[in-house]
């Protein structure tokens, strides 16, 4: 079991990756990579689509109307933005907001997988179709699956699995803002009954390549010995 500074270190060795990340033709066209921002040690993750202009500019996910109902959706049932770990499919910003392409998805994924892996979250909520979709594998949309619980293996982790209605697509529909606080309200019960039994062997969305090519030792002891934490990985927020 790793610590949660353990934890940080290594998700900021990703971090360090993701920044220079070329692997798809989104870099051309991003202003900042939006790796995520939250608690490395987060019982709850959240996952998005992709990064909006707000998004791209400050390197955050989430920073716009939609990330301010979803700090209003955490606050009433106990928790901070510090207290998750929030972050999207894609980690750059798609042009005019475009829906993300297949290869983009791909390049991607090793991203996720990690995040996933070195937080070791109990509950996973994706937000709206796009992620819903993704990670279960199927085309199953979101209005039949919100608020459903579900045990799904994601990247190597067994996780409580549970769909929400995107808040960008809440705002302006008072009906379906009500279902997502509705939704919203059983998270703590979910967080309390741990995580799912884990399997013995890694099995799930198929192995993406690995972006942390360094052991986790190597990881932590460059950690160890680096210089002060740079400005850019302070404006992650993390935790
Ligand atoms: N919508 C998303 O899916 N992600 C963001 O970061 C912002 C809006």
């Amino acid at each position: 079991m790793r610590s949660a500074g353990e934890r940080r270190e290594l998700l900021k060795g990703v971090y360090e990756e993701a920044r220079e990340c070329t692997r798809c033709r989104l870099h051309q066209t991003r202003t900042k990579v939006v790796f995520g921002a939250g608690n490395a040690d987060a019982e709850l993750l959240f996952i998005g689509e992709a990064p909006g202009a707000n998004e791209d500019r400050m390197g955050l996910p989430f920073v716009g109307q939609a990330g301010k109902l979803l700090d209003t959706l955490l606050a009433e049932i106990g928790l901070q933005p510090a207290d998750v770990w929030i972050c999207n499919v894609l980690k750059c910003r798609p042009p005019d907001n475009r829906d993300p392409q297949p290869n983009e998805i791909e390049s991607c994924q090793g991203y996720l997988r990690a995040q996933v892996d070195l937080i070791e979250p109990t509950v996973i909520c994706t937000l709206g179709n796009f992620s819903t979709k993704l990670l279960r594998g199927d085309m199953t949309g979101i209005s039949r699956l919100h608020g459903r619980e579900e045990v799904r293996i994601v990247g190597s982790r067994a996780v409580r699995l549970y769909p929400l209605y995107h808040p960008a697509a809440a705002l302006y529909t008072p009906s379906m803002l009500e279902t997502l606080r509705q939704d919203f309200h059983r998270i703590p019960q979910l967080i309390a009954l741990g995580a799912p039994e884990q399997p013995e062997e890694m099995h799930g969305i198929p192995e993406a390549e690995d972006p942390a090519e360094e052991t986790t030792e190597e990881v932590l002891e460059d950690a160890r010995s680096a210089d002060p934490e740079p400005e850019y990985v302070a404006q992650l927020g993390l935790f």
